[in-house]
């Protein structure tokens, strides 16, 4: 019998996980695993608000991917995807065609802008390795630059963030944290830096528990932030923001985190998405498609509780790797598919230095103590992924 061909798309999360449970539930002779993935590296998303910043090195964030995965066991291929015919069951990649019998989708995220233009053109919004490193880049630029022009213009040390969702929060964290150090390196005075975040909500971190949402923006404003909530952007152009009002704000640095939509590929293959995610059955196949996984960002499901969506987070994709591993094990064993439904462990965003926010079961955690959650949970993955050596080798010291 043909031995069936599962492809995974994206080393995410979602994608990483799926690779390494498969490749340990299947034998070579039951199938043949490829993962596709634009780089030969894997990043872990949720740590880039600190490369972005500056205050850990971006090679923290990545590791090759066959440092982590046995590809005797399962084939790599280093390219881009472009469409999934989805009646062909073929991908189109860059550089050629794959064939499947399972597919799995797990290609993540791209920002959203909502509508607003200028976003792409004149705000950075690629929260990748390489969308972190030319953010760095460009914030310490503006440094060096200040000192260089004549005019000394406001506009080259100020900062915007768009979205004071958890990505802006934890992003400001870090810059905030740095911000000492950035301006005695560059001999800037401190009083010159003007950090604003910009949210449309009536409160920052809509939907967290208010007396943390008071603890982190005290503070972050006492270390200069300036929040300026219930305040939509409505244009970003090459001198600053427009909100809203008609006020403009100037500035050289916007960073763009107003949340995200489902991979462009998505819409592209002529799936049916809301906001380029895929309303998964309870599976996590795509409906209509007995053959085609979805999991991570690009997929969608709602919480019947409150009527509404599960954010896209990393918790939720690996969980879903592992109930996906286990149906495409199944279907090539014939044995029963499990639904899904997320264990919701809690919620930790980090405030920079030893500082965080955060709730875990039903513990609100201030400071150090939820810092301490915060790494414990960014090594869990790592366990989760590679066992205790990643852990030892890639892992963050919790004290
Ligand atoms: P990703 O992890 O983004 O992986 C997608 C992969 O697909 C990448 O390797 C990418 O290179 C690849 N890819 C994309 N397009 C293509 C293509 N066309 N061809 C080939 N390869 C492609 N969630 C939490 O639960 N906790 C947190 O603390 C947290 N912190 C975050 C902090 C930041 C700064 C950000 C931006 C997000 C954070 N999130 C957090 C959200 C979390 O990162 C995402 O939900 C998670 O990464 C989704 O996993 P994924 O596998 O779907 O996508
Ligand atoms: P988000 O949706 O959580 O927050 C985006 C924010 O931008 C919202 O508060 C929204 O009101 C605001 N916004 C939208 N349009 C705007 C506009 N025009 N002007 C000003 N503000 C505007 O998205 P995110 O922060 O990008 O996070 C993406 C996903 O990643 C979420 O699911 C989030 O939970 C997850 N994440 C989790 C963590 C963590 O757990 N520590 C950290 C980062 C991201």
């Amino acid at each position: 019998m043909k031995k069936p061909n599962i492809v995974i798309l994206g080393a995410g999360y979602a994608g990483m996980i799926t690779a390494s449970r498969l490749t340990k539930q299947l034998g070579h002779n039951e199938a043949n695993i490829t993962l596709v993935n634009k780089h030969d590296y894997h990043y872990q998303t949720t740590w880039l608000h600190e490369p972005a910043a500056g205050t850990l090195s971006p090679e923290r964030t990545r590791m090759p991917i066959n440092s982590v995965l046995d590809l005797n066991k399962i084939k790599f291929v280093k390219d881009s995807v472009v469409e999934i015919k989805r009646e062909e069951k073929k991908v189109v990649l860059e550089n050629g065609e794959l064939e499947f019998d399972y597919l799995v989708v797990g290609l993540g995220s791209e920002a959203e802008t909502f509508g607003v233009p200028g976003v792409h053109e004149h705000a950075f919004s690629k929260w990748t390795v390489n969308g972190a490193r030319e953010v760095k880049e460009h914030i310490e630029y503006m440094f060096a630059k200040y000192n260089n022009t004549p005019e000394k213009k406001d506009e080259l040390l100020t900062f915007i963030v768009a979205g004071a969702g958890f990505t802006g929060i934890e992003f400001i964290g870090e810059l905030s944290e740095r911000l000492p150090s950035l301006c005695a390196h560059y001999d800037v005075p401190r009083e010159k830096v003007k950090m604003y975040v910009i949210e449309a909500a009536p409160t920052a971190l809509p939907g967290f528990d208010p007396e943390l949402v008071e603890y982190g923006m005290n503070l972050l404003e006492s270390r200069g932030v300036e929040f300026k909530i219930n305040c939509p952007i409505k244009e970003v152009t090459d001198t600053g923001v427009t909100l809203a009002s008609g006020d403009e704000i100037k500035a050289e640095t916007i960073v763009w985190a107003t949340g995200v939509r489902g991979s462009s590929v998505i819409e592209k293959s002529g799936f049916e998405a809301m906001r380029g995610r895929i309303k998964v059955d309870l599976d996590l196949r795509a409906p209509g498609h007995q053959d085609i996984f979805v999991i991570g960002d690009c997929a969608l499901m709602i919480n019947e509780e409150i009527n509404r969506p599960y954010p896209p987070t990393a918790q939720i994709a690996m969980q879903m790797a592992e109930v996906c591993s286990h149906n495409i094990t199944a279907l090539i064993k014939g044995d029963s598919l499990k639904t899904f439904k997320p264990d919701i462990k809690g919620t930790v965003a980090s405030l920079g230095g030893k500082e965080a926010i955060g709730v875990v079961g039903t513990r609100k955690l201030f400071g150090t103590s939820a810092n301490f959650m915060k790494k414990m949970i960014d090594n869990r993955y790592l366990f989760l992924l590679g066992g205790p050596g990643l852990v030892l080798k890639r892992g963050k010291n919790p004290m």
